[in-house]
């Protein structure tokens, strides 16, 4: 099976050739801790939450190592903590748990390792020290600079030249900097900011640093995979870069550099300002008068459009994939997974095209529909276990869309009270149920023979108690 990715740095797709196949090594960049996760960060989680899976399948999941990283010191915590008059410690520890949670309702299995940039302080002065002694940092006024002009590899992920950034980009320019494209790896930290004794004095570091020591400490000076939403190809992930390769010249730090483009909501940017802003946790709990949306349902949305499209978050494509998921549901109600679909797997493996692999389940589940006199456990297993192989159709997703003991109990009913009026010949009953059903979202085909009761897109099973 051979993978191929889309690699930022060549900006060619690319057959992915792993340093070692025994232990194949990737690092996202993860959340900031302050606040609950919005949508747009839900993408870079799940898209690379498939990658790690396909991985898993193609080398074996003891093969593979994921590191994802929390940053738990950065001055919008600080500054939350402060508004709120709450602890850093107490902030941080919240919503890390919070993005777990969110992550963990729209299918994004754990990543191997999630290590906190505030346990790893010692690496970052470590490394720090290292860039200095190497010529390629300098301490002034007790912060320490990387000198962007030390290392002439500077820009090639963006493809920018050092003009274009001082002219395209909000440069800090301080008395403490030699050149204004100098960034920082080290900076004080006064009064009750957090801060860490270093050989410059108490202080913090920058945000880049954090990412290249962790990535060293747990991943070695050569991995293969560095991953994050495209707004941080610059200046973080050309930072974090320089420092690596500038503090480990004989390593290559990542191989290849995966960029998932950003999420907006109904065609707009989504922001505060538009009324368009929405956290996960909004979004499966309901807001604004809105039901809630399942999490299986976000992720399929989610998969979608491929990674490297801007993606749209419509309520239109919300409803029809709950629809879809009811019925793929329903066709494999105790189906036991064999092993994916081959051709969804390259699908897959071409670089991540999860839009391509919808269609295949789709596919696969209109043809076993197309059959029901035939048992088909077998296509139902494939089509179970090619779901999972993209994080749907878990059972840790499932339990949504479990109503089947309610509608069966409704349908004899309903069954019953039309026997009852076929007699009377007074439907008043028949029609107040149907209605309540229909208002329920559940879909009513009743034939001569049978009652058949359905949940469509919008079914809130809420609506159905009392009714029995
Ligand atoms: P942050 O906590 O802002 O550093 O973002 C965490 C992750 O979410 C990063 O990988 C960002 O690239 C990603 N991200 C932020 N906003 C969006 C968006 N609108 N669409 C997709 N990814 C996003
Ligand atoms: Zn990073």
């Amino acid at each position: 099976m051979e993978i191929r990715l889309t690699n930022s740095m060549t900006r060619r797709k690319e057959t992915f050739a792993p340093l070692d196949a025994s232990n194949v090594r990737m690092y996202v960049c993860g959340p900031t801790v302050y606040d609950r996760a919005h949508l747009g960060n839900a993408r870079p989680a799940i898209v690379f939450d498939v990658l790690f899976r396909l991985l898993r399948e193609v080398y074996g999941p003891e093969h593979v190592r994921y590191v994802r990283n929390f940053t738990d010191v950065d001055d919008k915590i600080n500054a939350r903590a402060e508004a709120s008059g709450r602890s850093i410690g107490e902030i941080t520890a919240e919503t890390t748990q919070w993005y777990l949670d969110d992550m963990g309702a729209v299918g994004v299995m754990e990543p191997s390792d999630m290590p906190r940039a505030t346990q790893y302080i010692p690496q970052m002065v470590a490394m720090t020290e290292d860039l200095i002694a190497r010529g390629h940092a300098y301490a002034a006024e007790g912060h320490v600079l990387f000198s962007v002009s030390s290392y002439d590899g500077y820009g090639a992920l963006s493809g920018r030249s050092v003009d274009d950034m001082i002219a395209g980009a909000r440069v800090d320019v301080a008395p403490y900097k030699r050149d204004p494209m100098d960034f920082v790896l080290w900076k004080p930290s006064p009064g009750d900011l957090p801060g860490w004794d270093s050989p410059w004095g108490r202080g913090r570091p920058g945000w880049h640093i954090e990412c290249s020591a962790m990535a060293y400490d747990l991943l070695g000076e050569s991995f293969d995979i560095h991953g994050g939403g495209n707004d941080l190809l610059f200046p973080h992930h050309e930072n974090e870069i320089a420092q690596s390769c500038c503090a480990h010249p004989g390593g290559g730090f990542a191989q290849v550099w995966l960029h998932n483009e950003m999420l907006q909501v109904e065609g707009k940017k989504m922001s505060k300002s538009l009324g368009n802003f929405f956290t996960v946790r909004d979004l499966l709990d309901g807001h604004d008068g809105l039901p809630g949306v399942p999490g299986e349902v976000i992720r399929f949305v989610m998969l979608s459009t491929h990674y490297r499209k801007p993606m749209d978050w419509t309520a239109e494509k919300a409803r029809e994939a709950e629809a879809t998921l009811r019925k793929w549901r329903a066709l494999t109600e105790g189906a036991t997974p064999v092993g994916p679909d081959a051709a969804l797997v390259e699908t897959l493996a071409d670089d991540l095209n999860t839009a391509g692999a919808l269609t295949h389940l789709h596919r696969m589940a209109r043809d076993i529909a197309a059959n029901p006199q035939k048992d088909c456990h077998i296509e139902k297993g494939v089509l179970l276990a090619s779901a999972q192989l993209l994080g749907l159709l878990t059972p840790e997703l499932g339990g949504w869309d479990v109503v089947g003991a309610d509608l069966s109990g409704l349908a004899t009913r309903l069954a019953a009270v039309r026997a009852a009026a076929m007699q009377s010949k007074d439907f008043s009953e028949v029609d107040r149920l149907k209605t309540a059903l229909i208002d329920a979202g559940v879909e009513v085909r009743m034939s001569k023979a049978s009652v058949e009761l359905l949940p469509g897109a919008g079914f809130d099973a809420a609506k159905l108690e009392g009714l029995l």
